[in-house]
């Protein structure tokens, strides 16, 4: 059984998908989606032996090896410029996946959409799309087993596309579209996060030496998450 949180991955593949998934473990996305599908394929990339061996078996097991190429390299390392369509990198730190985005962008010629969730820091890869024509197309925030998600999906396209210029920067951080729907994990997320920064802050006045630059950022994101809240 997929988890709830590579399922709503998977949705945003089209029927007949090409994609590599980069960080693949056991490689339950792509075998899930190829044994859906039919006309689907996929790469699915590794950089560690143990997480690679059992995508082997796993693959090898639902008979999909013509289909499913799994293969050993960091990143994007594992396919070459024009292989796939589309890449799923999940479970990982934003800035982790920023990372392999922005390492392996040659090898995005031919990939029209991008399926990222990381598991913090969703900012960092909203900031890559932004600043590299990506657009960004839709967002889910989801809850499961006690932790809350998000996913992004990026389209190649006008990156200003999703945001309010106005309020990009605050837009960058919670999602756009997160923002406007506000639903149950969101707000869970904010809340908590308000709190924490709410104590983070209150420690900081009462410190002999303040730090007035991180006092200022703290304010605003706090503003930022009252506004968003109320
Ligand atoms: N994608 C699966 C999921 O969402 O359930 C697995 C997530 S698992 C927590 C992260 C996986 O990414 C690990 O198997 C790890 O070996 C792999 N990984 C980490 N850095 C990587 C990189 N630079 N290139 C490829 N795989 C990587």
């Amino acid at each position: 059984q997929l988890s709830g949180r590579l399922a709503k991955v998977a949705e945003y593949l089209p029927a007949g998908a090409r994609f590599a998934d980069i960080g693949s473990d056991h490689a339950y996305l792509p075998c899930y989606v190829c044994l859906k599908d039919p006309q689907a394929e996929a790469v699915a990339g590794e950089v560690n032996q143990g997480p690679y061996d059992s995508a082997m078996d796993e693959v090898k097991s639902h008979n999909l090896e013509s289909r499913i190429h799994v293969r050993l390299g960091d990143g994007l390392d594992v396919v070459q410029p024009g292989e796939v369509e589309q890449v799923t990198i999940a479970g990982m730190g934003g800035p982790l996946i920023r990372d392999i985005l922005a390492r392996g962008e040659d090898k995005l010629t031919a990939v029209n959409r991008i399926i990222a969730q990381p598991n913090i820091d969703a900012r960092s890869i909203r900031q890559w799309f932004y600043s590299h024509g990506y657009n960004l197309v839709d967002e889910q925030i989801m809850e499961e087993g006690g932790h809350i998600y998000e996913i992004l999906v990026a389209e190649k396209g006008d990156p200003a596309g999703a945001y309010d210029p106005v309020n990009r920067e605050k837009e960058l951080w919670l999602g756009p579209y997160l923002m406007k729907e506000k639903s149950q994990a969101f707000l869970r997320k904010w809340q908590e996060e308000m709190a924490k920064k709410t104590y983070i802050l209150d420690q900081m006045q009462k410190a002999s030496t303040v730090d007035t630059e991180k006092v200022e950022l703290l304010q605003k994101e706090i503003k930022w998450l009252e506004e968003v809240l109320s």
